[in-house]
């Protein structure tokens, strides 16, 4: 029955061994894309564009807070930087910004111990008022420490949060830290407190105090909210714990100004045969007012800039479209991220894979990704062409920044060349967000692994799948 012709059971075989062969070693790149990828590694790590970039934002532009002049002239200079480095299809799109004045702070200790420490208000507060807010003190740890407090504890009180954050890589000990900037207002207006001061969501010693959003919800009437550094923390964290009454004042003039038009700036490389097809680079172009935006996010408008300028300059012609987006006001409501998600609606899913650098100057340490589990070796093959750099391997579970958070959602991979984020938190949101901060060679270290790796991206020879497991939570 089983008539073994051997001749053709061997050639059988042999198919079946060059099948066996070809599945091991997908074609994902050519050997041209390859090469084409280890030339823009090298001349990433001696190309001093990024940091130029960041430069010039930083010095000619200064703070960008959504709606004030440094918003609008960040919008041109990113047009005309843009322009000036030959990307093609360069344009604003429209974005409705909230417009919130910071004013200014003061927080006083009036007993036991009177001191005045520095203060920034959360984005979004509101004021006090020009007589101020004065009140007893209540110190809790975080929110769960607040609601566990007997009914009343902090009737017409000003609540103090003291949990400190933890210092990490990947950013976790800011997901865990951040809920009380923002929510703690809400949380504590609800039980009837009137103003909070939190310790701000930092690892740092100095005395450099950190803003960043709050989030009012109906839930509770909207109070004040501001920061004091973790030196001052620590200070009133110990009247607390003489046992004496606290006594608090705070003053601020924050206030809401009517909404304004800002503008995402969007630049490209433009595909070749699969043009249709866009590989998305996203940072934000606004930054908190105290400092100028260095490291959030000048380094990743620098990056995303750098690496298209890069492509270009190489006269390399990417397979995929290569569109870089400088988003609007990611810093106080994402605003020119969901403009650009409504705008792009139908297009979605022509949105295959998305980078994005919100993450300080750098190095890269590790290359993470969210891309449908079976092209994971595609994954490994871009590993292995970033190996010069001695990067780790990470997870299937990044989650990209805030701004592509919603192509994420609707399922686009993403490629993370992962930012070390050990010391960001020591400057995030604070008026020492300057470019002393930038380190050029760890700037040029990450413009060579998200060049390397967007490149790549740009050139894979089979489909990026879309992601149907659930996002992992935002860490
Ligand atoms: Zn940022």
């Amino acid at each position: 029955m089983l008539n073994l012709n051997y001749p053709f059971f061997a050639g059988l075989l042999l198919t079946l061994c060059a099948a066996a062969t070809a599945a091991e070693k997908p074609q994902n790149f050519t050997r041209a894309d390859l090469s084409a990828a280890s030339t823009l590694r090298e001349r990433a790590l001696a190309d001093t564009t990024a940091f130029a970039l960041v430069e010039s934002l930083t010095t000619e532009v200064g703070p960008r807070p959504a709606g004030s002049p440094g918003d609008k002239a960040a919008v041109a200079w990113a047009l005309r930087e843009m322009q000036r480095l030959g990307f093609a299809n360069v344009r604003t799109l429209e974005a409705v910004v909230p417009h919130w004045e910071r004013g200014e702070a003061e927080f006083q200790v009036l007993s036991p111990y009177p001191q005045a420490m520095p203060t920034l208000a959360l984005g979004g507060s509101v004021g006090t008022g020009q007589s101020g807010i004065e009140g007893d003190g209540v110190m809790v740890k975080d929110l769960d420490a607040l609601a566990a407090l007997p009914p009343g504890a902090v009737k017409d009180k000003i609540v103090f949060f003291s949990n400190r954050m933890e210092r990490t890589r990947d950013g976790a000990g800011y997901g865990k830290a951040v809920v009380v900037r923002a929510s703690g207002a809400t949380a504590a207006a609800a039980l009837g407190a009137t103003a909070i001061v939190i310790r701000s969501i930092s690892t740092s010693d100095s005395r450099f105090p950190h803003t960043g959003a709050l989030r009012y919800t109906n839930a509770a009437p909207r109070i004040p909210a501001l920061a004091i550094s973790n030196p001052d923390a620590d200070a009133l964290a110990r009247q607390f714990e003489s046992g004496q009454p606290v006594r608090l004042k705070l003053k601020s003039s924050s206030r809401d100004l009517p909404a304004m038009r800002s503008a995402n700036v969007i630049g490209e490389i433009p595909g070749t045969d699969r043009a249709d097809e866009i590989v998305i680079l996203g940072a934000h172009l606004d930054s908190w007012d105290p400092g100028v935006g260095a490291i959030d996010d000048g380094a990743g408008v620098a990056l995303m800039m750098g690496v298209a300028k890069l492509i270009r300059e190489l006269d390399l012609k990417p397979r995929r479209t290569i569109r870089v987006v400088l988003f609007a006001n990611e810093e106080f409501g994402t605003s020119g991220s969901q403009a650009y998600l409504a705008a792009n609606e139908a297009e979605a899913s022509h949105h295959v894979l998305g980078f994005e650098a919100d993450f300080g100057a750098g190095p890269v340490w590790r290359l993470s990704s969210r891309v449908n589990p079976q092209q994971l070796p595609v994954v490994d093959q871009i590993f292995r062409a970033l190996a010069p750099l001695k990067l780790q391997r990470g997870d299937n579970e990044a989650r990209g920044g805030a701004d592509l958070d919603g192509l994420g959602k609707l399922g686009m991979p993403i490629l993370s060349p992962d930012l070390d984020g050990t010391n960001y938190f020591d400057v995030h949101h604070t008026a020492n967000d300057t470019l002393a901060q930038v380190d050029p060679q760890a700037l040029r270290q990450s413009l060579a692994a998200f060049a390397t790796a967007v490149w790549l991206g740009a050139q894979y020879s089979g489909s990026w799948e879309r992601v149907t497991t659930a996002k992992p939570p935002r860490r």
